[in-house]
């Protein structure tokens, strides 16, 4: 998936355990072989080469994941798009590449999740129009992370974290207390702002320090305002804790295109889920919930 995974167990059968993490290691792949837009042979790549022409029947699990998607970019008022990646395809944060202001405006149009059409009779997917491409890169990681989990509860191992990239979800306690997982200091690769303890929680972190390179004072990074085709530069980072690793990890790319007020807003709206937001000039904010914990702590 090209990033990092890291999955720990506690159980009393160290076979139990080692077979745990191996099957989700082998998951975390088959996943990758499914969805990744960057091997030819994927599904995604597929769908990217021919749902323009003629609709491509889909894995249901592929199926699903797009549908969530496309619930996801509803609710965020299209702040979460998969398909950004009709413009995302032209940069290369590797190779220091990104499109000019002609390729941006040619390929802006093809960027909108109401061109991508479901079928669920035939469990298919359409494009409605040339140019469309989709990459799950905004959600398919916390995806992994819940599947991995779900595989290690069928085993019966009811403690563990499991991490892919800034995506985390755990199960049970660890030895009595809760598990801990740090907020980065985006500017600072050292430094953390925060120590969440988590119990059956998951918590995803988007930062516009993963992949990204500077140009003439301009940082060009992996999230992109769908509106514009650019990187959105109203946050640094934003981390989402809520049950589950497939909403936190979209609705962390989510609030971070939003930025901190209207992305509060919308996850002030919602009962399970909380926020942790850095905006462009260092400061934090806090959704209601986290607030209230906060103060409480501290009486
Ligand atoms: P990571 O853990 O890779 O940093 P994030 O959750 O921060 O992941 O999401 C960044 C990824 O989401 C990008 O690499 C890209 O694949 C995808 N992406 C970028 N912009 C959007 C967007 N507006 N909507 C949906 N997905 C996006
Ligand atoms: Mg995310």
């Amino acid at each position: 998936m090209g990033t990092q995974v890291t999955v720990e167990v506690w159980h009393e059968d160290a076979q139990i355990a080692e077979k745990g993490i191996q099957s989700v290691m082998d998951d975390m792949r088959r996943i990758d072989r499914l969805m990744s837009p960057y091997r030819q042979d994927s599904q995604v790549s597929l769908i990217n080469r021919q749902a323009a022409k003629a609709p491509v029947r889909c894995d249901p699990e592929l199926f699903h994941l797009i549908a969530r998607s496309l619930d996801i970019s509803k609710m965020t008022g299209g702040a979460f798009d998969i398909s950004f990646a009709s413009v995302g395809y032209l940069y290369d944060y590797r190779q220091r590449l990104h499109p000019d202001s002609a390729q941006l405006e040619s390929s802006l149009p093809a960027v909108n999740y109401r061109h991508i059409r479901l079928d669920s009779d035939t469990q298919s997917i359409r494009f409605l129009r040339e140019g469309v491409r989709i990459d799950l890169g905004g959600i398919a990681k916390g995806y992994a992370v819940d599947h991995g989990l779900q595989i290690l509860a069928e085993l019966g191992i009811d403690h563990a974290l499991v991490t892919a990239g800034g995506d985390s979800r755990v199960r049970g306690e660890r030895w009595g207390r809760p598990w801990t997982i740090g907020i980065r200091a985006p500017r600072d690769p050292a430094g953390i702002v925060a120590m969440i303890p988590l119990i059956d929680t998951a918590i995803s972190t988007s930062g516009d320090y993963e992949r990204f390179f500077v140009e003439d004072g301009i940082r060009y990074h992996h999230i992109l305002d769908p509106a514009t085709g650019r990187s959105a530069d109203a946050v640094r980072s934003v981390s989402i804790i809520g049950p589950d690793a497939t909403t936190t990890d979209a609705l962390s790319t989510s609030v971070f295109v939003m930025g901190p007020a209207k992305g509060l807003a919308l996850i002030n709206t919602l009962p399970d889920i909380e926020a942790v937001i850095i905006d462009n000039t260092g400061g934090m904010h806090l959704s209601v919930g986290l607030k209230q914990m906060d103060k409480s702590a501290q009486d």
